[in-house]
């Protein structure tokens, strides 16, 4: 199962990417952590995104599109994968066009993410992310969530950081970037067969019930 999630920065794409990850054993391909996680290892496409990233830009096009080829012809993608992040972009859309028909593959929904901009100021500018395995959440839960273990390190609890991305100064530049750059992604599905908005504007777990009950598998 191949499935596309598209929102602005906030909507919840991330959390409700791991839950339906975990449950249907398919990939999460965030290039944003994919970013991430190059930046940390000091690799050459980390450097080349984090002065973009700093700043609450777009990484170009042509590096993101390699990224993301490279990344979708990797063994744990077979049974299927979450775009959570990517297309940004009208080219990157149809670049992945292209990628889907080279690789003989379609895309089993698109779900857009809607959620008011004032709440997606409010959730980036209170939200946490854990350095190892990517969970966020809100600076309000931190008290019980290092209570919980870290998915990526057994017995040790989460380590919460702010993304510098997530700074006051930072977030409204990327509201705007997603508002210029992505609503015409929006306008590119809005007539795919599988397309369908969703109210994200609710707990997560409502959320993924309804994820669950539009892809038929609750
Ligand atoms: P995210 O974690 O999805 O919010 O992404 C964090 C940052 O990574 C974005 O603000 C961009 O600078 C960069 N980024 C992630 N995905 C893309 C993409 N598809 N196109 C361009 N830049 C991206």
């Amino acid at each position: 199962m191949n499935i596309l999630f598209i929102g602005p920065p906030g909507s919840g794409k991330g959390t409700q990417s791991k839950l339906l990850t975990e449950k249907f054993g398919i990939a999460h391909l965030s290039t944003g952590d994919m970013f991430r996680q190059a930046i940390a290892n000091q690799e050459p496409v980390g450097v080349k995104a984090k002065a973009f990233m700093d700043r609450g830009e777009y990484v170009p096009d042509s590096v993101v599109i390699e990224l993301i080829q490279a990344r979708v012809i990797k063994p744990d993608c077979k049974n299927g994968f979450i775009l959570d992040g990517f297309p940004r972009t009208v080219p990157q859309a149809q670049a992945l066009d292209a990628l889907l028909e080279k690789l003989n593959l379609k895309l089993d929904a698109v779900f857009f993410f809607d959620v008011a901009t004032p709440v997606l100021v409010q959730r980036l500018s209170d939200r946490l992310t854990c350095k190892k395995c990517n969970r966020v959440i809100s600076s309000d839960d931190l008290a019980t969530a290092q209570k919980t273990d870290c998915a990526k390190s057994a017995g040790q609890t989460c380590d919460f950081y702010q993304r510098s991305d997530d700074l006051p100064e930072v977030v409204s530049k990327r509201i705007d970037v997603y508002f210029n750059q992505t609503t015409p992604v929006l306008e590119y599905y809005r007539s795919h067969p599988q397309f369908q908005s969703i109210n994200a504007d609710r707990p997560p777990e409502e959320v993924s019930q309804t994820l669950l009950a539009k892809i038929g598998q609750r």
